[in-house]
């Protein structure tokens, strides 16, 4: 394991097959904000359980230098698509779980806009045991919210909940008819479902393919306007507010929706939100090239609305980072701006991009760790069964991050099947170097002249 800055070219990158061999990390740094712990310690990993400072230590052993190495709980990303069923050629639950293990990632939610839609207990089941059976990252699923995804019945929450799924949504097609939307809250708060929401009013949007403003106007495509989002939100926290559900807005962008979650929850309301790291980044000036790894959906922001994020994840309004991550082939996102499927790829560089603000001295380490541990087990009511290394029912996943890294992505640093990142060619600081599923290490970063 070395701590030296690598250039991605010398990078060997190693995904390994299940293997119940302890491995000993010495002196690593502990940062697990579920337990309140930031101290270094000697960690041993194994199927048996996450032990700190053992004192037997069992032979043959893998051993690690944790020197200059954070040790965090497996990170959790609450959006993800992995296509499978119906879109394998984009990607797979097993080459998902690769992009996955790179990036730290050990739990996916996983959204239901499959072919077919997982609206039925089967198809969620599926999820779980498809991703057993390639050895694949741990899944939750948030289930259809309407058969189809159609917006017209709805789906068995009932019957979902019990297959397993923590989460209702439509994701990509809002749920738009009020009275529908509100006996989808009351059957989640009925069933203890956390209904997410991809929060834009279609009405307005008409799905164009970026933000309405000057970038939109000098490329001559029409756009939408962001109040499409905040009108979505408002609407919906009313409601959430009535019926005591539990509400997430995903991938949330806008000032005007920050606005109206901050509210809510200084009411007490039980309402959450997640930011990406392309919304946190990069605004629609980056859509002026017309490169379609820029296109996504909701689209890149004004920089007011960036900053406005910004504001959120400081002040503690966005619970979790999550990434959409959206895989499509390379020959779809070769298509004009217009043309070109929304949604990029984000596994295996959100942990990096959300150093960012580490190092920019906006938020400290353990605000970051919680961001994708403590923060998203919380949006799911699943603390202490995820996203922390301590406890009786803490799963036994970590991953080793390297804070200083220095590290560009390209093709060669992307190991899941899709390409489409809106950060090709940039130059992250902090790198994930090993991630532990279930005690076993699964993934692990290595320089041969290390
Ligand atoms: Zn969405």
């Amino acid at each position: 394991m070395t701590k030296q800055p690598l250039m991605s070219s010398q990078d060997t990158a190693q995904f390994i097959p299940p293997d119940d061999r302890p491995t000993l990390i010495t002196r690593v740094r502990v940062i697990d904000p579920s337990a309140q712990i930031d101290t270094y310690h000697d960690v041993l990993v194994s199927p048996e359980g996450i032990e700190f400072d053992p004192l037997d230590v069992p032979d043959p052993i893998v051993r690690i230098d944790g020197d200059g190495l954070w040790a965090v709980p497996g990170l959790i990303d609450l959006q993800v698509h992995f296509r499978q069923p119906g879109f394998e050629h984009k990607e797979t639950l097993e080459s998902g779980s690769r992009a996955a293990l790179a990036g730290g990632v050990t739990t996916c939610v996983v959204m239901p806009n499959t072919k077919p839609a997982l609206d039925t207990p089967e198809a969620v089941r599926f999820q779980h045991e498809e991703s057993q059976r390639v050895h694949g990252v741990r899944i939750l699923v948030a289930a259809a919210a309407t058969r189809g995804l159609a917006g017209e019945e709805l789906t068995d929450y009932g019957a979902l909940h019990a297959a397993g799924a923590p989460a209702i949504t439509d994701d990509g097609f809002p749920v738009l008819d009020d009275a529908l939307m509100e006996r989808s809250l009351e059957l989640c708060a009925e069933h203890d479902l956390l209904f997410m929401q991809h929060a834009e009013d279609t009405k307005m949007t008409g799905h164009r393919p970026m933000t309405e403003g000057p970038t939109s106007q000098a490329l001559n495509i029409e756009g939408q306007p962001a109040d499409a989002e905040g009108v979505m939100v408002e609407r919906d926290i009313a409601l959430t507010e009535k019926l005591g559900a539990r509400y997430h807005v995903l991938h949330c962008s806008t000032a005007r929706s920050l606005r109206a979650v901050r509210s809510a929850k200084a009411r007490g309301a039980k309402v959450s939100c997640e930011a990406s790291p392309h919304h946190l980044l990069l605004t629609d000036e980056a859509c002026a090239g017309g490169d379609t790894n820029f296109k996504m959906n909701p689209p890149l922001r004004s920089e007011a609305d960036r900053q406005a994020l910004v504001e959120a994840l400081m002040d503690g309004t966005v619970n979790a980072v999550a990434t959409d991550h959206a895989p499509h082939a390379s020959a779809e996102k070769a298509q004009s701006f217009a043309d070109a499927p929304f949604g990029v790829i984000g596994l295996e560089t959100a942990f990096a991009a959300l150093l960012s603000f580490f190092h920019e001295r906006k938020i400290d380490s353990r605000a970051a760790v919680a961001l994708m541990t403590a923060g998203p087990a919380g949006v799911l009511q699943r603390e202490g069964e995820l996203g922390t290394m301590v406890g009786e029912r803490a799963p036994r996943d970590l991953c080793l991050v390297d804070p200083m890294m220095k590290w560009m992505v390209d093709e060669t640093t992307l190991f899941g099947q899709a390409k489409n990142s809106p950060f090709l060619g940039r130059t992250f600081r902090g790198r994930v170097v090993a991630t532990f599923v279930d005690g076993r290490l699964r993934y692990a970063l290595t320089n041969p002249q290390g």
